[in-house]
């Protein structure tokens, strides 16, 4: 709930008191505020949805450029999922989705955004992450998936994913479909690699400066210069 919460409308706004609309505004408020909740997340999984992901992303690449942060997406899709669905019926392929959802939001922080993209496929998004840290946390996470089976009537049933991962930096001129649409690339490189693992890019070297400042050339020749 955010700060205008239905628990802080304790006071009639005309100042009347008593207020004889006081309690009907504090349910109104309460409601809305629901509904805020619902339009923004995903009812199976309790992640963000599709249409969240969809208006924060521009929103934090704007950020990235800003601030020359770097922001990273990951794109993981569950591998082999229909057949959970075709062997053990829909509501256990839907306590798989389940399962990985708590898995993601476990692995992320909390300023990451954890959202379900459709079907059985999830994108989080790490601001001020660099692909080497991105990389890192989707490794992390493809394992606690595949060390977490789902257990079902007393059977171990194992499940893994597949993850691709890149970067958004602020000289990068990509629109939000084509940032997607990179990372996309690697998740699909990662199903040809044979699923259950994680694909990004190369990871340059952080270059090395040889660059000297002017302050440290004259630190540098004033030792010279010292006669003892
Ligand atoms: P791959 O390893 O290539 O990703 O194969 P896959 O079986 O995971 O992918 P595919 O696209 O063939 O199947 C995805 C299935 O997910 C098909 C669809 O019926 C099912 N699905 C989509 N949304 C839901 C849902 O909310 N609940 C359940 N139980 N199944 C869903
Ligand atoms: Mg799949
Ligand atoms: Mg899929």
């Amino acid at each position: 709930m955010d700060s205008s919460s239905a628990s802080e409308l304790h006071l009639c706004p005309l100042g009347d008191s008593p207020c004889q609309f006081l309690h009907e505004l504090q349910s109104l408020r309460g409601e809305i505020d629901l509904l805020k909740e619902q339009v923004r997340t995903d009812a199976l999984t309790g992640l963000y949805n599709f249409r969240f992901f969809s208006d924060t992303l521009p929103l934090e690449m704007e950020r990235s450029r800003r601030s020359f942060q770097a922001l990273s997406l990951i794109v993981l899709d569950i591998d082999h999922f229909k057949k959970f669905n075709d062997t053990w019926g829909h509501e256990v392929g839907n306590q798989v989705l389940v399962l990985v959802a708590r898995q993601i939001t476990l692995a992320i922080r909390k300023l990451d955004y954890a959202c379900r993209f459709g079907g059985e496929e999830f994108v989080v998004l790490l601001p001020n992450t660099d692909l080497r840290q991105a990389k890192n946390v989707a490794e992390r996470l493809r394992e606690a998936i595949e060390s977490t089976p789902l257990i079902y009537e007393g059977q171990s049933l194992s499940v893994t994913a597949s993850l691709g991962v890149d970067e958004f930096r602020s000289h990068h001129s990509d629109t939000h479909e084509g940032f997607i649409e990179r990372v996309d690339a690697w998740l699909y490189q990662a199903k040809r690699d044979g699923r259950n693992c994680v694909r990004y890019p190369v990871i340059e070297s952080p270059v090395v400066t040889t660059t000297v400042t002017a302050d440290e050339k004259d630190a540098l020749f004033g030792l010279f210069d010292k006669k003892d």
